[in-house]
Formats: structure tokens, sequence, C-alpha cells
């Protein structure tokens, strides 16, 4: 794609200057919009990835403010990512959008509801104390979400909301907040894992699992003071300044277990949140004081299930259990991740199904589901059918936001309590790590004691 950026303008911005770079490598081909979740449901070309391009390229070289049409499309791009998977071009459409998102951000006012909500978001969610008090409060409202529904301008967004919210919420973990989990015999690898904000709230049973079987396997576990969020919800929304606080916090604290007694991997249970991770490196590619230990963060994060395919793990006697695996975007697309989860599914015993389109988004992205409820709940009715078509026992994923959104979407179907196959139990959500947990020596995942207990 030819673009006539001014030279002062790219001499300038190291940031404008990654992004031309970018739209040069463009050549309009189209390929991207087969794939894209927006363009297959509303099938307007400014809804996919080479009408977003060339809306980005025309607001960005010509130094425009955003306008409410560009809002409006960019907003509903899920930065699901699957148009980088297909584009053959190779062009970067994560930093272009990234850019797009924080132009917005600094050109354009928003309505107050929308603004309100975006605060509220980005106040409450990347701070696990605060979320579990917020979940507290949302359950007790869940009841009324037809009702907030009603509320004007924002009602679709607040019923979203309670609607995802769940009915119950787990006790704090013993597991969770700084500390160190030693290897059991002797020790193979010693790695820091992010705790993350939202799921050890959600589901503390995910990184309980992580750390057991890592111990479990000669690795040493440690939980760093001073990391938290890793800053992928608020740069979503455009907040550099804070995606870039957060993101230094972590930075620093792993930079002082590398430093002293060194760390082999920085471990990930959350998809979403390892394709920021590894992104770090470019997020501080300018900046002197952290460009150095930014690109060392990134090379060293590695999603959970890497870490788990590096250990070779001893094969498991065959279960009676067959998973629907799904693999979340950030995972397939954003890590380029694909076959390795499925292959320790396999490996632990479980017999393991694909459903159909698989590329395409749940519609969970982040707080995506929240945003932009209706295409959201559209991509979760078209997701859940696609995994109930393979009559799955259970489901696993390695992303908080997937399970609670497919948990959600059977919830919508029925199948939440009756489930698909024939042991009339509920069809459970889980993270592939609880299920490697599970048949490597661990106890039965907390969603599945009802399904065993059925099969017992
Ligand atoms: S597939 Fe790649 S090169 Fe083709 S239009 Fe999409 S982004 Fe551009
Ligand atoms: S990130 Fe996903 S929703 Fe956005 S343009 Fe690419 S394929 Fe479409």
């Amino acid at each position: 794609m030819q673009t006539s950026f001014a030279p002062e303008a790219l001499a300038a911005d190291p940031q404008m200057a990654a992004s031309e770079k970018i739209l040069r490598t463009c050549v309009h081909c189209g390929f991207c919009t087969a794939t894209c979740p927006t363009y297959l449901l509303l099938g307007d070309e400014l809804d996919s990835p080479r009408g977003r391009i060339y809306l980005i390229k025309d607001m960005l070289e010509n130094g425009k403010p955003a306008t409410a049409d560009v809002v409006k499309h960019i907003d509903r791009c899920l930065s699901c990512l699957s148009c980088m998977t297909t584009c053959p071009s190779g062009v970067h459409y994560m930093h272009l959008v990234d850019h797009a998102r924080a132009h917005i951000e600094q050109t354009y006012t928003r309505s107050w509801h929308d603004r309100l909500m975006r605060r509220t978001l980005s106040a409450i969610l990347p701070y696990s104390g605060r979320f579990r008090l917020a979940m507290g409060a949302a359950m007790l409202a869940k009841p009324f979400a037809r009702l907030a529904g009603h509320v004007p301008a924002m009602g679709a967004r607040l019923k979203a909301m309670l609607e995802l919210a769940p009915s119950s919420l787990p006790t704090r973990s013993h597991m969770e907040g700084p500390q160190r989990f030693a290897a059991t015999g002797t020790r193979r690898k010693r790695v820091a894992m992010l705790s993350g904000c939202a799921q050890p709230v959600l589901n503390p049973g995910i990184n309980e699992a992580a750390i057991r079987v890592l111990t479990r396997h000669g690795v040493e576990v440690i939980l760093p003071k001073g990391e938290g969020c890793c800053g992928a919800l608020v740069h979503h929304m455009g907040d550099d300044h804070a995606s870039h606080a957060f993101a230094k916090a972590n930075i620093d604290a792993w930079t002082a277990e590398i430093e002293g007694d060194g760390l082999d991997a920085i471990v990930i249970t959350t998809s979403g949140c390892g394709t920021t991770v590894k992104d770090y490196g470019f997020m501080f590619r300018t900046d002197p004081a952290y460009a150095e230990k930014a690109a060392r963060i990134s090379a060293l994060a590695k999603d959970v299930s890497e870490v788990l395919e590096l250990l070779e793990l001893a094969p498991q006697p065959a279960k009676n259990l067959t998973v629907a695996y799904h693999s979340a975007c950030s995972m397939q697309h954003g890590q380029q991740l694909k076959d390795g989860p499925k292959r320790l599914l396999k490996a632990a015993g479980f017999t393991v199904r694909e459903p159909a389109e698989g590329h395409i988004c749940c519609g969970s992205a982040g707080v995506y589901n929240i945003l932009q409820p209706e295409i959201a709940g559209r991509l979760r009715a078209r997701k859940t059918a696609n995994i109930a078509r393979t009559k799955p026992d259970l489901v696993a994923t390695g992303n908080i936001g997937c399970m609670t959104q497919i948990a959600r979407g059977f919830a919508e179907m029925g199948f939440a309590e009756k489930g698909f196959a024939d042991s009339g139990a509920a069809t459970p959500v889980v993270h592939t790590v609880e299920l490697i947990d599970w048949a490597t020596g661990g106890p039965v995942p907390a969603a599945l004691e009802g399904l065993v207990a059925a099969r017992a």
C-alpha cells in the first residue's frame, strides 16, 4: 500500500514510523476478510481488517482526529488477530490497531456513558482486590440483569456485565500472593508465574493447578512481590499510560528475580495476558531505561502449555472423556500456539475434538463482551453451537475470558445443567492446565466433580 506521510511526522514519532511500515506491507488482497469475525457477521468492508486498515491509514497519515465513524468501526474490532494468521504479507495488524486505539483516546471525546463505563472497567478489573468486591456486588445485582437492561444509554452493557458475573465466588486461595513453591525432587527449572488480576478471583483453581503440576515435575515456582495486571485490559482500551505503568511494575518485579536467583521462564496461564507480555519488548523499544529489560522479559514469557511440553510429561492411560478444545484467539493467533495444548491433552489420556470454525473468536476479547454486547452475543451463540455439535463431555481452553464467555453460552442454550453427552451431567468448561494437573496426579478440578461422579 502506498503511503504519503510527512517525513517530519515519521521522524518525530517512532510509533507513526512503525505504523507507516506496517501499512506499506498491506497489498490490499482482502484474504483477511474471509476470517474476520466482524466482517463475517456484519458484511461491511469497514468492519473488515482491510477496511479498518484504510480508515487507520487515512486518520494517521493526515494527522486527523478520530471521527465517530472511525471509532465505531475500530471499537467493533475484537483484536482477535485472526487477520494476522491469514495475511500472506505479514501485516502486523495488532500494532496498527493498538496505535489507532491510542490515537482515538487522545483525539476523540466519547459520550459520557461510554467514558463512565470505560473508566469504571479500568478502575476495577486490573486490581484483584477491587474486582473481588465488585464481583460480590454484581452477584447481588445479578437477578436484576434484565431490569438493568432498561437503564437509558448504558442498559445493554450493564445487562451484559451482570449476566457475565458469576453466581458464586470462590474463596481467596492460600496460593495467591507473593510466595515461593519448592520443586519436588531435583529442581529442573525455576520460573516466575504471573498471578493475573481477574483470573485468580473468578477461578483460583487454575493457578493452583499450574503450580501443582509444575512443582510436581521439578519446577520451582515464584510469585514475585510487585507483579500485577499485565496491562492488556487498559491497553486494548487505548490507555497507553496505564498499560505501560502496569507493564513496568511487572518488568521490575521479574527483573529482580532474573538478577537474583535467575529465571528459566515467566509462566502465564491466561493466553490474553501472554500475548501482551510477549509484546513488552515492542511496547518499550524506544524507552532507554526499559527497552533491554522488556525485551528480556518478552523472550522469557511462555504460556503454561509451552513449559509443560518442555517438561516431557509421561503419557497417561486413556480416559473415557471427550474434550472439545477451544483455542483462544490470543493462543492461536496472538501467540501462534496451535497444537501444543492438544498434544498435552491427548497425551494425558483425553479424546480431543475440535469444533468447526475454530479460528473464529467466541466474542469474549477482554471487555469486548461488555462494551459490544450485541456482536459478542452473536459470536458466543455461534461458538457454543459449534462446540455443541462435537458432543463433548467437557470443554478445555487456556483463557479465563473464553471460559466465562462459553459457560455463559451454555447457560443460554440450556446445556449448563444437562450437558450434551449422554452422561446427564453438566458440560463444564475448564482450563487445559486443570486437566493436565488432574491426569498427572492432582485433584479432580472442582468444575468436573459432578461429571466424574456421574461416570463413576
Ligand atoms: S490479507 Fe494482509 S495484505 Fe491482504 S488486505 Fe488483509 S492485511 Fe492487507
Ligand atoms: S483483529 Fe479480528 S475483528 Fe479485528 S480486524 Fe482482525 S480479524 Fe477482524
